[in-house]
C-alpha cells in the first residue's frame, strides 16, 4: 500500500476532550474518527489492527475448539423479559420500537447474547451426544453506557468476542473453561500486551468460577489486588485479606464518654471534629440481608464489602438497609448508627481490623452525638470477626507471607461460569443416556477487542507516539524514500514493496512529497514497528537504514536481499515479540 492512496489524517494537537494517551493517540494517529460521545468511526490504520486482534481471537478460538457462528444484533425483547433481564439492564439495554404493519414490535439490540444463543441451543440441542460445545461470534455490541470515555475503551457500541459452552455436568464445564482460559493467555500474549488474570465474584456456581483478564494500567477504571510475591491476584470485589496480623496499641481503655457532635456527619467530619484519626473510628453499617436487618462495623477509613458480607451471612440478598429501618433499630436518624446501646438487638458483625482499635469513636443512636473510647470486647457483643472489608495496599496477602498492592487495570476479557441461570428460564435441556431431562450447564467468555488495542497503546507509547508490538501493527513495515521525485529512489521502494507484499510481510511505502521530518514524525505518531530509509546516502554504498519503532538505534541493511532480511526479522518477531518484550523490560520498569 502507498500513504498517497490510503487514508491517514494524523493530527498534530491534543484532541479537544480527549484525555488518556490511548485516546489521544487513537485519534492523532488516525486510526479513530469521533461520530458523537462513545461512537467511532475506524479509520482504515485502526480497522487494519481491530481486525488483526479479532484474527488472532479467532484463530486461537478455533484452535482451543470452539466453533464461530453470527447471531443478529437485533433480537425480541421477549427473550429478554423470560430472563429478567431487560430489568437487569435497565437503560443500558438499546430498546427500538419498530412499525410493522400496522403493529409496534419491541426489540433490543444485543449488549451480550446469552438469550439468543440458548434460544438457539434450546431448539437444537436435545443429547447429551451434542455436547460438549462452545460456540462463539465476533459481533457488534451494544450498550447505552452512562458515562461513554476514554476513546474506545467505553463505546456504545463495541466489537466483542463472545464465545458460550455448553455442558452436560460441572467437570466438563470445568474442562471447557480451563481450555477457554487458556486460549484467553494464548491470545494476549500473541498480541503483545501485558496482562493479569485476577479472580472475580463468582456468581451462582460459586468457587473459583470467574476470572478477569486484566491490563495493568494507571489510566484503567477497574483496581486489581495483587501480590507480586506469590502472583495472588483478584478484583476488589473478589480479593481476601489474610490473617490481620497487628496488634491492639498499648494504651489503656478510657471510659466511654458521649460527645455532641453537631453538624458533623462524614468520616472526615467527624475525625475533624474530634481530632481523631479516620483509623479511630468505627463505622456501623445498616444492611437487610434476605429482608432481616443486621450490623456490620468497619473501621472509618476501611471500605466494607457487600459480597463478603452476603457470602457471610449466606444471604442470597444483601442491600443498604432502607433509612426507616435505619431509624427503627438504631432508635436515631440516620448517620448515627453505633454499635453500643441500639434501640433493637440485632446481630452485629465486625471486620477483623476492628478487634485492634482502641477508644474508638462510634455513633451514639443519637442525633448529632457519637460516643469515644468505646472498645471492642468490652463494650458491645459481636456475632463474629470476618473479613468484611475491601483489601487495601499493604494488607496481609492471603496466600503467602508477603503484603497486597493495589494496581489500576483495564479489563480486557471475561470467563465466567454460568451454570444453568440462562438454560433453566430459557428452557435448554438434554436427555442423558438414560433418556433423563437435565437443564445445560453453560458458560460465557467474552473479550472486548477494542479494548485489546486501547491496551496496548496506553502500555505501549511515548512522547512520539504509539509503539505497536507487530501482530497488531496497522502495517509491519514502513519503507520511507526521502527523495519521491528521484526516479531511481522510487523504483527500489516499489520492488521492495512488491517483495515483502509477495513475502507476506504488511507494507507502507510513505510516498508523500513531504520533509523527511513531516514523515518521521508521523511513522513515530503511527507507530509501524520497523521503519526503513530509503536515502541517497545509504543508497550510495547499497545499503538501506533500518530502525524498530523502540529503538533509538538504526542499523543498515544490504539492499542486495534486502527483502528477503526484512521479512526474516518481521516473521521472528511476530511469532515471539522478543523485541517488543525486551524494550518492556528495559525501559518501562
Ligand atoms: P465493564 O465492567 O468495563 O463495564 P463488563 O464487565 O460489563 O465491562 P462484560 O459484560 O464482561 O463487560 O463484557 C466482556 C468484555 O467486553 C469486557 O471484558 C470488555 O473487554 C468489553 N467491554 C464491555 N463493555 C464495553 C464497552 N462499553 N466498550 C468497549 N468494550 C467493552
Ligand atoms: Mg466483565
Amino acid at each position: 500500500m502507498y500513504w498517497s492512496r490510503t487514508f491517514i489524517p494524523t493530527m498534530k494537537e491534543t484532541p479537544e476532550g480527549a484525555e488518556i494517551p490511548s485516546h489521544i493517540l487513537m485519534l492523532r494517529a488516525g486510526l479513530i474518527s469521533q461520530v458523537m460521545a462513545g461512537a467511532y468511526t475506524y479509520l482504515p490504520m485502526g480497522l487494519r489492527s481491530l481486525s488483526k486482534a479479532a484474527q488472532i481471537v479467532r484463530e486461537e478460538m478455533n484452535r482451543a475448539g470452539a466453533v464461530e457462528l453470527v447471531m443478529p444484533a437485533m433480537s425480541p425483547i421477549a427473550l429478554w423479559d423470560q430472563t429478567g433481564r431487560t430489568e437487569a439492564f435497565g437503560d443500558v439495554l438499546v430498546k427500538l420500537d419498530l412499525p410493522r404493519g400496522g403493529r409496534k414490535v419491541r426489540v433490543v439490540l444485543g449488549p451480550t447474547h446469552e438469550e439468543i444463543i440458548t434460544d438457539l441451543v434450546s431448539r437444537q440441542i436435545s443429547s447429551y451426544r451434542q455436547m460438549p460445545i462452545t460456540l462463539y461470534q465476533i459481533q457488534n455490541k451494544f450498550r447505552n453506557e452512562e458515562r461513554p470515555r476514554f476513546g474506545v475503551l467505553r463505546t456504545s457500541e463495541f466489537l466483542m468476542k463472545d464465545a458460550y459452552s455448553f455442558d452436560t455436568d460441572l467437570e466438563s464445564l470445568g474442562r471447557s473453561y480451563d481450555a477457554m482460559y487458556e486460549a484467553y493467555c494464548r491470545i494476549f500474549d500473541r498480541c503483545g500486551v501485558e496482562y493479569l488474570p485476577v479472580e472475580a465474584e463468582s456468581g451462582p456456581i460459586g468457587g473459583d468460577a470467574s476470572h478477569e483478564f486484566m491490563i495493568p494500567s494507571g489510566n484503567g477504571e477497574d483496581t486489581v489486588v495483587h501480590c507480586p510475591q506469590c502472583g495472588y491476584a483478584a478484583n476488589t470485589e473478589k480479593a481476601e485479606i489474610g490473617e490481620r496480623r497487628q496488634q491492639a496499641p498499648d494504651v489503656e481503655m478510657a471510659r466511654i464518654e458521649k460527645v455532641a457532635t453537631p453538624g458533623a456527619a462524614t468520616i472526615e467530619q467527624v475525625s475533624q471534629f474530634l481530632k481523631c484519626r479516620p483509623a479511630d473510628l468505627i463505622k456501623t453499617l445498616l444492611y437487610e440481608a434476605d429482608g432481616k436487618p443486621l450490623a456490620v462495623l468497619a473501621r472509618g477509613d476501611h471500605e466494607a464489602n457487600e459480597n463478603k458480607i452476603r457470602r457471610m451471612v449466606g444471604a442470597d440478598r444483601l442491600e443498604l438497609a432502607a433509612p426507616g429501618t435505619i431509624e427503627r433499630v438504631t432508635g436515631a436518624p440516620v448517620g448515627f448508627a453505633g454499635p453500643v446501646g441500639m434501640a433493637e438487638k440485632i446481630p452485629i458483625y465486625a471486620d477483623a481490623d476492628i478487634q485492634f482499635v482502641r477508644n474508638g469513636v462510634t455513633g451514639a443512636n443519637e442525633a448529632d452525638a457519637h460516643l469515644t473510647g468505646v472498645n471492642p470486647g468490652r463494650d458491645f457483643e459481636l456475632e463474629a470477626y470476618a473479613d468484611l472489608r475491601n483489601a487495601t495496599a499493604g494488607d496481609p496477602c492471603p496466600r503467602c507471607p508477603s503484603v497486597l498492592t493495589i494496581r489500576e487495570a483495564i479489563e480486557v476479557g471475561h470467563v465466567f461460569k454460568l451454570g444453568t441461570k440462562y438454560s433453566e428460564a430459557l428452557g435448554a435441556r438434554f436427555a442423558d443416556s438414560k433418556e433423563q431431562l437435565h437443564t445445560i450447564i453453560m458458560g460465557c467468555y467474552g473479550i472486548g477487542i477494542a479494548r485489546i488495542l486501547a491496551g496496548l497503546i496506553e502500555t505501549n507509547h511515548d512522547a512520539a507516539g504509539i509503539i505497536w508490538s507487530v501482530p497488531l501493527a496497522p502495517y509491519e513495515v514502513l519503507l520511507v524514500p526521502m527523495k519521491v521525485k528521484d526516479e531511481e529512489t522510487m523504483k527500489i521502494a516499489q520492488s521492495l514493496h512488491d517483495e515483502l507484499e509477495a513475502a507476506g510481510v504488511e507494507v507502507l511505502v510513505d510516498d508523500r512529497d513531504a520533509r523527511a521530518g513531516v514523515k518521521f514524525n508521523d511513522a513515530d505518531l503511527v507507530g509501524f514497528p520497523l521503519r526503513v530509509v530509503i536515502g541517497p546516502r545509504g543508497l550510495k554504498e547499497g545499503k538501506l537504514e533500518v530502525k524498530w519503532r523502540w529503538d533509538t538505534e538504526t542499523e543498515m541493511i544490504d539492499l542486495d536481499g534486502a527483502a528477503k532480511t526484512l521479512a526474516g526479522l518481521i516473521a521472528e518477531e511476530k511469532t515471539t515479540n522478543a523485541r517488543f518484550r525486551a524494550r518492556d523490560d528495559n525501559e518501562k520498569d
